[in-house]
């Protein structure tokens, strides 16, 4: 553990309800920063415009009030964040850890179809990662962040213990793509890092972009926060959670007559045990949470339990 003071986030995109994923991964970062005295943050990351919606935004509001879980400050916009992005990609270009990349979407797609052909890995390696200066076009450009050739990454977590990627799984990822804008690749490491984020808690199928986002901390000399991946949640029938309870708002759960407090209580325990504790109230969570319980398998919806918990609150 850091000494510094714990700050966790919830940085969702807006561009649905709070399903019940979302809302989980948020009590888990809420009941971590509470149960130390630490802050608990909300991002909106709205970089992609044409997905975001602020309606979304409204429902991911309403939806953690009334779960309860309050959050220190206003909410960020990602979007509103872009000049900074901008800035720490041109300061990665300067240092020499990122570079100006001409390849078009043909050259690219090119490159893939000769690589597929020779049977060859078909990530991206673009020509422009050595090239001198003086053969660079007057053209748009995208600014890619040197991904190590080999070696491994490894990622310190603290659910999933040390997740070791092979280095030349990693492309050179984009930063700013050719029109200027950032890539949340790139946003979301720069916001953690500026918000002074200790804790980043979010679902493991943000694995395989950790080991790539590693790669902007130690370009911009930044320290990593501390992980800890969650598992999905799957659905009773023990697969990926299905459209229908996967896309289900969290309010409808009231709508459904549960209360907010069993509903909080339930989410605590999907996928967090603490003995054979079922039924408690959040100071009890807020005081018993910790990384250390989160399972390493997939939690299981259970409406049954739902309902058991919801006749004792
Ligand atoms: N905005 C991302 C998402 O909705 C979450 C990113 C993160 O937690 O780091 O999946």
């Amino acid at each position: 553990e850091t000494d510094a003071p714990v700050v966790t986030r919830f940085a969702p995109s807006p561009t649905g309800f709070l399903h019940i994923g979302g809302a989980r991964t948020a009590l888990f970062n809420w009941l971590y920063a509470r149960g130390r005295g630490g802050k608990f943050l909300l991002r909106i990351e709205d970089t992609d415009r044409a997905r975001s919606s602020d309606d979304a935004t409204q429902a991911i509001f309403a939806g953690l009030r009334w779960l309860g879980l309050d959050w220190d400050g206003d909410a960020v916009s990602q979007a509103s964040r872009a000049a900074r992005h901008v800035e720490v990609a041109h300061a990665m270009l300067a240092s020499g850890a990122a570079y100006k990349c001409f390849s078009t979407q043909e050259d690219i797609e090119a490159f893939r179809e000769t690589a597929r052909a020779e049977g060859r890995s078909t990530l991206f390696r673009s020509p422009w990662r050595d090239a001198d200066p003086a053969t660079h076009p007057d053209a748009p450009y995208a600014i890619r962040v040197k991904a190590p050739l080999d070696g491994k990454t490894v990622i310190a977590d603290r659910v999933q213990g040390d997740v070791v990627i092979a280095n030349d799984q990693l492309d050179d990822m984009i930063c700013l793509r050719s029109d200027g804008s950032p890539t949340y690749m790139l946003a979301v490491v720069v916001d953690d890092h500026d918000m002074r984020i200790t804790h980043v808690i979010r679902g493991d199928d943000h694995l395989n972009n950790t080991a790539r986002q590693m790669l902007v901390y130690a370009a911009m000399g930044w320290d990593v926060p501390i992980y800890a991946h969650i598992p999905l949640i799957h659905g009773e029938d023990g697969k990926k959670l299905s459209k229908r309870h996967g896309a289900l708002g969290i309010e409808e759960y009231a709508a459904m007559g549960y209360p907010a407090a069993a509903v909080r209580n339930y989410l605590t325990r999907l996928g967090w045990s603490h003995g054979d504790d079922e039924v408690f109230t959040t100071e009890q969570a807020k005081d018993w949470f910790d990384l250390k319980g989160i399972g390493k398998s997939p939690a299981r919806l259970d409406f049954k339990k739902l309902d058991h918990i919801s006749g004792q609150h």
